[in-house]
């Protein structure tokens, strides 16, 4: 089984990049290439400050280089349940910062003029898998009626669904127009080469695998390198085991495997029938599976405890479940599979912070990510400033390490069995 994935395969060639060697100072130091760090660079250098970013591995190897580039507001907690939970006013903070995040993708985008990054705002369409989900989604619906006076998303009936994704099996769907979808690697390198190009340094194959404070320094250790500066930002998400430096942000996360497929190039006959409006889908799973176009080929991804590797098991039963959505696309090949680890939170929510006066991070998105990290990243800036950021429920107060994270792996294979049971039998 070959793992490679259509993004790596079509994307503009990364800007060149060194590992560290020898000292270097600066005013913020970042582990962790990914939008996360890319953007949070940006924005500090964009104020006058100097940021160096160094990575494990190789520019956007994480997550920001492997996702389904589905730009979304949405986060895996309803509103209205936040409501329930908490009060209107949190609520439509969280309302307001999802659509944040996708201004910022889209205001990085524009700025710095990132064509190869095909962003393209058709929409999503969240598609009921039955009739208990479209209730849910009728009532995310009515909250935005009720509690924004808008419209920014919309109920659509099954026969609308049928008609804008080509499949017959949704019991209808929430159509948000402010939403589309982006080529993530391409994204990711654009930042970086924009970040290069104003002079910034980005290392790679440069773990951080030792960080100390030295009087008023934070000193991060690399294999061959040693970086000073005044502040570390942690935006490793996901990938947050690489060395033992950010064990306690990884104590805070349950990495879920996600993986996807690409079809080959499909005829035109069948490809008319796909999306033809250009919108993005997902369904409302628990076991999210979502799918977009992509040039003659269809993406299909979904999320479940795949294990710790890629396993041909997990591609497979993927390909199966794009049959049974899409029975046209039956008898036609795979040319692309890859995989990759969201971050799950225990509420569901990603969350950024200080872990003391001179570290900040930000992690946890949760598999939705490509818009809101960029926004993260931005926030990060402003932390890393000494300007008050209201992140309302996304602040890192309550966000603690997990007790018995030491047993996440059964734990993740018995909660993804369960969650699943649970979309078999349609609840
Ligand atoms: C398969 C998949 C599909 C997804 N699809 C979507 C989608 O369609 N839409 C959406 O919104 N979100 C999606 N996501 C989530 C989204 O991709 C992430 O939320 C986002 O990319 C996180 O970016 P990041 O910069 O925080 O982390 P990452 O991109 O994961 O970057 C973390 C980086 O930290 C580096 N690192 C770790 N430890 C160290 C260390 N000690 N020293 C130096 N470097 C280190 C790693 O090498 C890595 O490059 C998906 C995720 C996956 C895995």
């Amino acid at each position: 089984m070959t793992v490679q994935s259509l993004w790596a395969a079509t994307a503009q060639p990364a800007p060149a990049l060194q590992s560290l060697e020898g000292e270097r100072q600066c005013d913020v130091v970042i582990i962790g290439a990914g939008y996360t760090g890319l953007s949070a660079a940006r924005h500090i250098a964009d104020s006058g400050r100097e940021p160096l970013i160094v990575d494990a591995n190789t520019l956007a190897w994480g997550a920001s280089g492997r996702n389904g580039g589905v730009v979304s507001p949405k986060f895996r907690v309803g509103f209205s349940a936040l409501m329930a939970r908490y009060d209107r006013d949190t609520a439509l903070h969280m309302y307001r910062t999802g659509y944040a995040a996708v201004d910022s993708l889209v205001e990085t985008v524009e700025t710095l003029g990132l064509t190869d990054a095909s962003l393209h705002m058709g929409g999503h369409i969240a598609a009921a898998h039955n009739v208990h989900a479209l209730a849910g989604l009728e009532s995310t619906a009515n909250w935005i009626k009720r509690e924004t006076g808008g419209a920014s998303s919309v109920m659509i009936p099954a026969d609308q669904v049928r008609e804008m994704t080509g499949s017959t099996i949704f019991a209808g769907g929430l159509l948000t127009p402010k939403a589309g979808g982006i080529h993530p690697l391409n994204y990711a390198r654009g930042i970086a080469r924009h970040l290069t190009d104003r002079g910034v340094k980005v290392f790679i194959n440069s773990a951080a695998q030792r960080v100390t404070h030295e009087g008023d320094r934070v000193i991060v250790q690399t294999p061959q390198g040693r970086v000073s500066a005044r502040q570390v930002i942690y935006a490793t998400n996901g990938y947050s085991d690489q060395t033992r430096v950010t064990d306690s942000l990884h104590r805070r996360l349950i990495p879920f495997r996600s993986a996807i497929i690409a079809t080959e190039p499909l005829p035109a006959h069948v490809l008319a029938t796909l999306m033809p409006g250009g919108q993005v889908c997902g369904d409302t799973k628990r076991m999210l599976r979502w799918f977009r176009v992509v040039g003659d080929r269809l993406i299909f991804g979904g999320r479940g405890a795949f294990g710790k590797n890629d396993s041909s098991s997990a591609f497979d039963d993927l390909q199966r479940s794009m049959a049974v959505v899409f029975p046209i696309l039956r008898d036609y090949k795979i040319a692309y599979r890859w995989s990759g680890l969201v971050a799950m939170t225990l509420d569901y929510l990603p969350h950024a912070g200080k872990l003391d006066e001179r570290s900040y991070y930000a992690i946890g998105y949760n598999g939705g990510g490509v818009a809101m990290s960029t926004w993260m990243g931005k926030q990060l800036s402003a932390m890393t400033a000494g300007e008050n950021v209201e992140l309302g429920l996304l602040a890192g107060d309550t966000f603690k390490p997990i007790p018995l994270h030491a047993f996440r792996a059964p734990g993740v294979r018995l909660a993804a069995g369960w969650q699943q049971f649970l979309d078999v039998i349609g609840r």
